[in-house]
């Protein structure tokens, strides 16, 4: 597939005969199922958007049953900018219901299928745009990253997935999930696309209270892999993977010292608590963002109720999955009186304490290396225990507690074909040393699709 970089490049009928080769090869690769439906709204680059992101006159459903028949009424901020970019909004990616999870079992659409296995996961919760960019059925996607969502189905699909430090992107128009977690970023073919795609969403809105007011000099035109880094390996997170990861870690390690750079050993408390405050603060989060879904402003009402409190119940426990609805129960469960302390305001402590213990490792390193999933994409309905699923997480959550930025790219493949990405983490805004260095990598592991 023209990567990003070559598309924006073509004269306008080129892009329209791109965009109706895109729909044949989308079609022809239904079965894979990673859009959702195939809106279209102007005549720009094609991109595909993950279905938590508003598009004015477009249905957003969250891959939720409660959200269907709505239509969002205004664009997501990053929308206007990719369209001020020459790119123009192509298609619904399919998703985890509400962004929750991490193989896109749980949409109301139906699963996605990884392009390198048809048996196996594409991750998620961003699986259709991961699955999408892989097949050669899009150019690039958006996807949103609360907890690994869209490093990890990067990593399972062999593609590159950034997510930005938390405040870069606005979230205006985004389906929040976990409002101090969620971060819209690119999922592309290769590391300079994500930084093209990168520049465009980048920037202050006023209409994000918590977006960043802070200098976002492009980072594409100065991207520059020969600068030379330190780079610290985090090796506990490492021994408890898959022995493919391990591989991958060792083979990056080498070729990031091949090129150059300085590596430093350092350990990190890692999943344990990660795991444990990420599932209380997204959650609880969660159960507050999703009581605004009732029946009466959004979506799906529930039909024959007597009375308006049937007919939040009825609606509510209609519209949502299974997941959504263990999500909200969990995060109610945290937030109420007696248990906050015991469970919030501990969770909030121990994100301090992970964020110190970055900001500890980055006084001596420029960034980190990380697996981004303790295996390859694993097998549908391999994690049926909800918990089993929840530590999959294990190596990406604790740079949303953080606030970080990192990115996620293809290292190599499994004997059975599989890619196998691993995760560059930079220091708070300097995204430009996050991909310098991912270009770096990029360069070195010479991944072949
Ligand atoms: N798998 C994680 C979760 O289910 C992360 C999801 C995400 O980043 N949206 O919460």
């Amino acid at each position: 597939m023209i990567t990003l970089k070559e598309a924006m490049q073509l004269p306008k009928e080129e892009i329209a005969a791109l965009r109706e080769d895109l729909k044949r090869k989308i079609e022809e690769q239904k079965a894979l199922n990673a859009y959702v439906a195939l809106d279209e709204r102007g005549e720009g680059v094609p991109l595909l958007i993950k279905d938590n992101i508003q598009v004015k006159g477009w249905s957003v459903t969250c891959a939720s049953n409660i959200l269907q028949g709505y239509v969002a009424p205004y664009d997501a901020t990053v929308i206007e900018k990719i369209e001020k970019a020459g790119l123009s909004p192509f298609g619904r990616a399919n998703m985890d219901e509400f962004a929750m999870g991490s193989s896109t079992e749980s949409s109301c659409y139906g699963k996605t299928l990884n392009p390198h296995d048809p048996e196996r996961v594409p991750g998620g919760s961003s699986g259709g745009s991961a699955a999408a960019v892989a097949a050669g059925i899009a150019i690039a996607a958006l996807g949103s990253d609360t907890g690994g969502s869209i490093r990890q189905p990067a990593a399972f699909c062999g593609i590159v997935g950034m997510k930005p430090t938390y405040g870069r992107v606005s979230r205006w128009g985004l389906a929040a999930y976990s409002s101090s977690l969620d971060q819209i970023g690119p999922m592309t073919q290769n590391v300079e696309d994500a930084a093209i795609l990168y520049d465009m969403l980048a920037g202050h809105d006023r209409r994000d209270s918590t977006s960043a007011d802070i200098d976002d000099t492009p980072v594409a035109p100065n991207l520059n892999p020969d600068r030379k880094l330190t780079i610290a390996v985090v090796d506990n997170y490492v021994k408890d993977a898959d022995s493919a990861v391990q591989k991958a870690y060792d083979a990056a390690i080498e070729a990031l010292e091949k090129e150059g750079h300085t590596i430093v050993r350092k350990e990190l408390m890692g999943a344990k608590y990660d795991i444990a405050a990420y599932y209380i603060v997204a959650t609880a989060e969660a159960s507050a963002n999703l009581s605004r879904y009732d029946g009466v402003r959004y979506g799906n009402r529930a039909k024959e109720a007597k009375n308006l409190k049937e007919m939040y119940l009825k609606t509510r426990s209609e519209g949502f999955g299974e997941e959504v609805k263990r999500r909200i129960l969990l995060g109610s469960f945290v937030l109420s009186s007696g248990y906050y302390d015991a469970y919030y305001l501990k969770a909030m402590k121990v994100r301090h304490l992970i964020k110190e213990e970055f900001e500890a490792v980055f006084k001596e390193a420029d960034l980190i290396l990380s697996p981004v999933a303790p295996t390859p994409a694993f097998r549908f309905g391999e994690m049926a225990d909800a918990l089993q699923m929840y530590l999959s997480d294990a190596y990406t959550v604790g740079v949303n507690l953080a606030g970080l930025p990192a990115i996620s790219l293809p290292i190599l493949k499994t004997d059975d074909g599989l890619p196998v990405g691993l995760q560059l983490i930079g220091r708070h805004f300097d995204e430009q040393t996050l991909f310098d260095g991912a270009m770096s990598l990029e360069r070195a592991v010479c991944y072949k699709d």
